[in-house]
């Protein structure tokens, strides 16, 4: 075998393409400014959009669980890894989410795998936007469902004519028991915009299938107190199911599916996600209590968010930039040329400024953009500061 020579050669090939992956490796705490290698830099690109990664509460919340109950669990939550604090959180997500009931599991990604897999399989039919995430695109192939229909990023005219097929499908199957769910991204982490989901609903209405959308960038930032899309739109009991992170907004790690009672109870008996892997740790369990406990308490984070985001937007705007679709504090600053899109990234990095430039395979050749991710933590002197480096950067 030689794996590893041919791996080397792969790797080469992939520095000579200008695609190798760079890691930055992080020395401070998350915040509004990040250390990397013992310089301090303005983070205009993180998804820790209110600030609660950092949060003293939240620390103490970790440190005050490791104190009484330590830091494992040792087991699957279905043998004897399910602590009271699981079991809190839970209850604390789905009364959050105003919804039945709520599953956790240790990543947004490990939710999408247990949403999907355990509900669909080989004879049931998705329908998925374009531009669904890639842990989406995963659990649908992991389910096995051999027929698949993509429609144009959020066009609902699409959406309905892959939705014909779909029924025709179901149709041709034996007794009709053939599911069909339509799945979206809340928020569409390129461009910011935001799924049309009653028009969603609406269609999944009319053509009897199920809905499900993944919540993760508008967990925290959509809706009243950050409950999310499905609040944002008062569409309450209209999505079948609902799957969140709690690595962006809420700060810590992990993922969540909310649902009527029957489907979490389902998801309890039969996702290998659940059955077949340990739960989140003490502390990240016991932290995130605390972080929906503050987002019960108060939405003047998300209150900020926003006021950072509409001032950030409508300044690139002033200054003649194109940010696209956006409605949520993803704002995209479209360059469209791949190479200028990297070195402006580059030459911000060089002014202490980390903002994200997005490129090819991420977005489409000649849709090159940079990504701008405003939280609550900046302060308007931050914001100008990352406004100025970048017209001066750009122009
Ligand atoms: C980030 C993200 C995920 C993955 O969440 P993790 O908690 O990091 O595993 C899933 N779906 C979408 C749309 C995301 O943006």
């Amino acid at each position: 075998m030689n794996l590893i020579q041919e791996l080397h050669d792969a790797l080469a090939e992939l520095e000579t393409q200008g695609v190798y992956k760079h890691i930055r490796v992080i020395e401070s705490a998350q915040g509004a400014y990040l250390t990397i290698g013992g310089k301090s830099y303005l983070n205009l690109s993180s998804n820790n959009y209110l600030g609660l990664a950092s949060d003293t509460r939240i620390k103490k919340a970790a440190q005050d669980a490791i104190e009484k109950f330590g830091v494992g669990t040792t087991s699957v939550r279905a043998l004897l890894g399910t602590h009271s604090l699981h079991v809190e959180l839970e209850k604390k997500l789905a009364k959050f989410k105003k919804a039945e009931d709520a599953l956790v599991v240790t990543g947004g990604y490990l939710a999408n795998m247990a949403a999907i897999q355990t509900i669909l399989g080989a004879d049931d039919v998705v329908v998925s936007d374009e531009l669904n995430h890639a842990s989406i695109i995963d659990a649908v192939k992991l389910s096995g469902v051999k027929n698949k229909f993509i429609y144009k990023h959020t066009d609902m005219v699409d959406l309905e004519m892959q939705l014909k097929l779909a029924v025709e499908v179901r149709q041709a199957s034996e007794e009709g028991k053939t599911r069909i769910m339509i799945i979206t991204d809340g928020v569409f982490s390129m461009d910011g915009d935001i799924a049309p989901l009653p028009e969603i609903v609406a269609l999944a209405e009319k053509y009897d299938t199920l809905v499900m959308v993944d919540d993760a960038h508008g967990e925290g930032v959509l809706g009243d107190h950050g409950r999310g899309i499905v609040d944002h739109f008062g569409l309450h009991g209209h999505v079948d199911i609902e799957v969140g992170t709690l690595s962006k907004a809420f700060g810590v790690m992990g993922g969540f599916i909310t649902g009527k009672a029957e489907l979490i109870q389902w998801y309890r008996q039969k996702a290998r996600q659940f059955l077949f892997t340990n739960a989140l740790s003490i502390p990240d369990t016991a932290a995130l209590i605390a972080a929906v406990d503050m987002l019960e308490e108060s939405d003047k984070a998300v209150g900020i968010l926003w006021e950072n985001t509409h001032w950030l937007k409508n300044e690139l705007q002033k200054a003649g930039f194109d940010t696209g679709k956006t409605e949520t504090p993803i704002i995209p600053v479209m360059l469209g040329d791949e190479v200028l899109a990297k070195n402006v990234a580059i030459k911000l990095f060089e002014q202490g400024i980390i903002v994200s430039a997005i490129t090819f395979p991420m977005v489409s050749k000649g849709k090159a953009r940079l990504r701008l991710q405003p939280s609550s933590l900046h302060t308007q002197e931050d914001l100008q500061k990352g406004l100025d480096a970048i017209i001066q950067c750009a122009k």
